[in-house]
């Protein structure tokens, strides 16, 4: 496992008016060179999504709808900037492992910025994201197993060829990319909200909104840290166990759920998602494929068209403990199309 080491970030907003209306208005907090202009030969627009009321009856909770990116789903945050990186250092062929989603994208960004792109898959991953993937030219090595025999194959494959690993999971960079979330809240709301309702398999977005908050804290434009209200499926569910019973994480059995996206039997960065929720006063809710499947239908009825792991976010924060007042943002990380 990889993490940066990084001087203090400073933040001038007064020039956050010049930037680009992308997640790349943020650049200065990611770790390139001064003045880098390497991300606009990768860039396709992601980020500064919209952020809008749920429902006009629950005023305070708001919505980032983080599946109108170009790969759409969340994943082009920190896919955009990790490929930015590789090209950067001249790496010309990437590998990846992914349940769907971090494939698609980390194949979108390779192929755009003309680095060649094995992706690694379960064989059964939805038919729609493999499609996604082959479209953008990348080679798909479809694994029988678990996800987890995914990553291994991915990892094998990696030091044996000697190529780069573009992965969410462990690359550092991915982090840099997805912190963006937070500080994106933070501009169009002018404040953190209370909570943050996050799903969490790997945990790339819930750690890249709690370093991205935490930066915004050290900086003083914020003055707390907001709740990460983690979600999980009831049928692959290891970090809520481990909260629950302030133990340390042990796998579990993934007994299969429709929000693929988060069935992660061992998260690999357990320790940090653990910690980043305890230090903020969070918790971990758990939905079953029932709740799911009703928030998916609740929220196309409210015009979202989301895919089933996306519709477990929202299944959480119906469960989520909370007064009125309090200023809640849920993502929606996935496009409906994904899935049929
Ligand atoms: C990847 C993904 C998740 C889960 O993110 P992790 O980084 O694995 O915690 C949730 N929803 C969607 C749509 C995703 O693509």
């Amino acid at each position: 496992m990889l993490d940066l080491v990084k001087e203090k970030i400073t933040i001038d907003i007064s020039r956050l008016q010049e930037k680009p209306a992308t997640m790349w208005r943020y650049i200065d907090s990611m770790p390139f060179k001064n003045n880098s202009t390497i991300w606009q030969e990768v860039t396709m627009g992601e980020g500064y999504t919209p952020l809008i009321i749920l429902d006009h009856s629950e005023p305070n909770t708001l919505v980032k709808v983080d599946y109108m990116m170009p790969t759409l789903s969340f994943k082009d945050r920190g896919a955009a900037v990790l490929i930015a990186k590789a090209k950067e250092i001249g790496v010309t062929k990437v590998i990846a492992d992914s349940s769907g989603n971090a494939g698609t994208s980390i194949a979108a960004y390779a192929s755009r910025a003309g680095i060649a792109c094995d992706i690694f898959l379960r064989e059964g991953t939805s038919p729609k994201k493999i499609a996604q993937v082959k479209a953008h030219g990348a080679n798909v090595r479809a694994i029988n197993g678990t996800r987890e025999d995914v990553a291994k194959a991915a990892q094998k494959a990696v030091n044996e060829e000697k190529i780069f690993y573009a992965s969410h999971v462990y690359n550092p960079f991915f982090y840099e990319g997805t912190k963006t979330y937070a500080y994106e809240i933070w501009e169009q709301m002018k404040c953190a909200p209370d909570a943050l309702i996050i799903p969490v398999g790997n945990g790339t977005l819930l750690l890249g909104a709690y370093y991205g908050f935490k930066e915004l804290l050290e900086n003083g434009l914020i003055t707390k840290m907001p709740k990460l209200i983690a979600v999980q499926a009831e049928n692959c569910a290891p970090l809520a166990k481990a909260f629950m019973n302030n133990e340390t994480f042990e796998p579990v059995q993934n007994n299969g759920t429709i929000a693929e996206g988060i069935a992660i039997a061992a998260p690999a960065r357990s320790v940090q998602i653990l910690e980043a929720i305890h230090a903020t006063n969070g918790e971990i809710i758990t939905t079953t494929e029932e709740e799911i499947i009703q928030a998916r239908i609740t929220l196309a009825g409210k015009g979202f068209y989301v895919e089933p792991t996306t519709a477990a976010n929202y299944a959480g924060y119906l469960k989520y403990n909370h007064s009125p007042s309090e200023k809640i943002v849920i993502p929606l990380c996935g496009a409906g199309i994904k899935l049929s």
